[in-house]
């Protein structure tokens, strides 16, 4: 597969050699633009497979900049990132209504923004990336049915492989008992809420065996999402 092309669109030059470093060490090729025209004009040239994009930016915004991408018909369906120090209910919805895909704020880690990354890369081009899921130090491969933490493998049932394929596939994301029974374990089957809590018991303790650091969020009575170690 070639590797996918990441155009980096920030004016703060530290952020961009943080970034590049590590979007080429996940196997990512690199573009910059540090402002918003240089970023049009990028865009337009390149198409690249996805962008992430600031929303403090010199000449253009990073919102105008989102917009322009979805009203071009050759760039419409290029994925947008929004990268945000601003963490407002009120800008996040700002942000995806001018067409951007996902929302990053900052200061996030590198391997919480590459797991989104890949995450908007699978969502918008069908079949792309869709063999190995990453997070923190977790590899998935799909393919082979096999878990990997920090280089050692995790054992996990069935049950525990579907609950973590669909936590890794939206990092962050916070999904309640409800919707992890539909996800993982289908709407026809009747099971109780309380067997998630189970299954994530089990999740944990075969994720926690081999490495440090709790990846799976416990939300008081709202569910359980896939995040950084706390
Ligand atoms: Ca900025």
């Amino acid at each position: 597969m070639t590797k996918p092309v990441v155009l980096i669109v920030e004016d703060e030059a530290p952020l961009v050699t943080m970034l590049r470093y590590n979007l080429e060490k996940e196997g990512f090729q690199v573009c910059e633009a540090s402002d918003g025209e240089d970023a049009l004009i990028q865009i337009s040239e390149r198409k690249p497979d996805i962008v992430l994009l600031d929303w403090m930016l010199p000449l253009v915004s990073g919102l105008e900049v989102c917009r322009r991408i979805r009203r071009g018909p050759d760039t419409r369906a290029i994925p947008v990132i929004m990268l945000t120090a601003r963490s407002e209910e009120h800008d996040r919805v700002r942000g995806l209504d001018s067409g951007a895909d996902d929302y990053v704020v900052k200061p996030f880690s590198p391997s919480e923004l590459v797991a989104r990354l890949r995450a908007v890369i699978r969502r918008t081009q069908p079949g792309a990336g869709e063999e190995v899921l990453h997070f923190a130090d977790v590899k998935m491969d799909l393919a082979a049915h096999k878990v990997m933490r920090a280089g050692t493998g995790v054992h996990l049932g069935p049950t525990e492989f579907r609950l973590l394929r669909h936590l890794m596939r939206y990092p962050g994301r916070v999904f309640s008992r409800e919707q992890l029974l539909d996800a993982v374990w289908g709407h026809d089957v009747f099971v109780e809420a309380r067997t998630v809590d189970v299954h994530i018991r089990r999740l944990r303790k075969a994720l926690n065996a081999v490495g440090s650091g709790d990846i799976v969020r416990t939300v008081r009575s709202a569910g359980y999402a896939i995040d950084r170690p706390q």
